[in-house]
């Protein structure tokens, strides 16, 4: 402050020091409103404000209205003025004290400031400022909630990487998982293979006559554990389809209700040892319904199995009741009733997750894989319908599932009624078998004689290529995979050959696939192939003698 000031301040009774430290933007203005004390930060960074100087030249009034007066500041005195330095823009906000017995009114106030920036832009840190200074709290808040945004900014690019990383590492889960379908195709490849061989040849040793009661009691465990093994590789073939996502697919069409039940009855009532299984369908229930009647066989045949697995004796009962019935669909509920073990309230939660089996003696055998439950509910919900179990320990379980079908109109295409009877024999078809593993072989040439049939057989692909050059051949049985030439190339080479000899009139081939892979899509690639039909492994009389109908009904066409 300079002498004049100095002066001022002592003429006026204000301690220089206090006012100044206290207060670094005061001024203070005559009767004139010439400026007669100047704070030193304000003179610092305002330096056209200088002592004498008029007030109503250096400022304007932006919040209170009027001409700038001695009187206008006296009326507003207990006002909060906000006054903005016309060169600089600087803002000021303060109130006017009225020194006693003076003629002299000082002004207490600090810049106004909404940014930090502006702060930085004057050149001022929080020294020029005195502690209590509201401004500078709010500056401090302001600063605040600017860190916090930068903190929320960074957390916000942090969360979108973690995404990222989240989306790269379920990218790697599904190629993982996808890995794992594929290990199964090929597991259940190499297992469905022998099996074919284990099952047709003990089916094949049961058929003979010679056996003695002992040797048929062997051969008929191996056949029901063959059959067993081959059960839980269809589930888990089943169960890696659903969870890879790959569409285990559902194909309606007309099927009779009752007929569908009492098969599973028949195929099952051998399996209880002291139950009953009986049969309940409500009167209302429709003959018909649009139904995937394979995949309804497979929820009725799991529950069912089930109920027979855990219930030493007494009744299971396989019910249906008709819930809802309209002229186009029908609702309905079925229910599996075991009087068996029971399930406790605990463990019934659990039970349609995989790999899911309620605690107990883990060398029981009715164990299976944990898995019927979660498949069954998949196919019930593909299905759009609910399943759910409620069960009383020691008293017995019941499994329900409901499900909407539509109904067929009534010139509604039937499926044909499929022969039981033994297709006429057709001695001179022409067959060639290729398949590379010799036990397989063996299988297919005495399945082949008891349909009354031979054939002629090769070992690969090429080898299939090279035998259809030489001569004819009505049926071609057809492996998918085999060395030096597989399947779907041989396939290929004769489609082609047959092609470039249309000219000459030659029969086309019927070419089956023998697959021993049943993960969806190996069925697409053999019709893409070229070839005609297929049969999965393991495959017995009843298969080859379809593929034989199929065959035949082309050739009546
Ligand atoms: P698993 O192949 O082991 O039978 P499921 O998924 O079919 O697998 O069943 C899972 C578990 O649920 C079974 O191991 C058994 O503990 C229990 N469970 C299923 N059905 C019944 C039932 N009707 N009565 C008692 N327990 C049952």
């Amino acid at each position: 402050m300079n002498a004049d000031g100095e002066a001022t301040v002592a003429r006026y009774g204000v301690p220089a020091e206090q006012l100044a430290s206290v207060f670094p933007f005061h001024f203070a203005l005559g009767r004139e409103l010439e400026l007669v004390q100047i704070g030193p930060t304000l003179q610092r960074i305002c330096p056209d404000v200088q002592l004498g100087a008029d007030f109503t030249q250096l400022f304007v009034s932006i919040r209170t209205e009027g001409d700038m007066s001695w009187d206008w500041i006296l009326q507003h005195r207990s006002h909060f003025f906000l006054f903005e330095h016309l060169a600089t823009q600087l803002q000021l906000r303060g109130e006017f004290v009225q020194l006693p017995e003076t003629e002299v009114v000082l002004f207490l106030g600090s810049p106004w400031f909404t940014d930090t920036e502006q702060f930085v832009a004057f050149n001022l840190g929080f020294k020029d400022f005195a502690i209590h200074d509201p401004v500078i709290d709010m500056l401090h808040i302001i600063q605040a909630n600017k860190l916090a945004l930068s903190d929320a900014h960074r957390l916000t690019e942090k969360l979108t990487e973690r995404g990222l990383e989240l989306t790269r590492a379920r990218d790697a889960a599904e190629k993982a998982n996808q890995s794992k379908s594929d290990l199964l195709a090929m597991v259940s490849h190499e297992i469905r293979t022998p099996m074919n061989a284990v099952l047709g040849f003990t089916d094949l040793l049961l058929k003979t006559t010679e056996l003695s009661a002992t040797q048929k009691e062997y051969a008929l465990t191996a056949a029901s554990s063959g059959q067993m093994l081959l059960a839980v590789i269809n589930d888990i073939l089943d169960f890696s389809k659903i969870e890879s996502g790959a569409d285990l697919k559902i194909e309606a069409s007309a099927m009779a209700l009752a007929p569908l039940l009492e098969r599973v009855q028949r195929l099952l009532q051998p399996r209880t040892e002291n139950c009953t299984l009986q049969l309940e369908i409500d009167a209302d229930c429709p003959q018909q319904i649009i139904a995937d009647e394979g995949r309804l066989a497979q929820i009725l045949v799991n529950l069912t199995s089930n109920a027979i697995k855990f219930t030493d004796e007494g009744t299971i009962v396989l019910r249906v009741h008709c819930l809802e019935s309209h002229a186009d669909r029908v609702r309905l509920r079925f229910e599996i009733e075991d009087s068996g073990i029971g399930i406790a309230a605990e463990d019934l939660e659990q039970i349609f997750l995989p790999y899911n089996q309620v605690a107990g003696d883990s060398t029981n055998p009715r164990r299976g894989t944990g898995l019927g439950l979660a498949i069954t509910k998949q196919i019930v919900n593909l299905m759009g319908g609910a399943i759910g179990a409620s069960s009383q320990l020691e008293k017995g379980s019941l499994f329900w599932f409901e499900l909407e079908f539509s109904l067929p109109t009534e010139h509604a295409e039937r499926k044909p009624v499929v022969s039981q009877t033994v297709s006429p024999a057709a001695p001179g078809l022409r067959i060639l078998v290729a398949e590379d593993n010799p036990v397989n072989q063996r299988l297919l040439e005495i399945l082949l004689k008891q349909l009354g049939l031979s054939a002629r057989y090769v070992s690969n692909g090429s080898e299939a290529v090279a035998a259809t050059a030489r001569e004819a051949f009505d049926l071609i049985f057809m492996d998918c995979q085999m060395p030096v030439m597989d399947g779907f190339a041989a396939t290929a080479a004769i489609r082609e050959r047959e092609a470039s000899c249309a000219a000459a009139d030659t029969p086309r081939s019927h070419i089956v696939a023998l697959t021993a892979n049943a993960i969806k899509g190996s069925h697409e690639q053999c019709l893409t192939a070229g070839m005609d039909d297929f049969i999965s492994k393991p495959f017995g009389l009843e298969q080859l003698r379809a593929a034989l109908e199929k065959r035949l009904a082309v050739e009546s066409h």
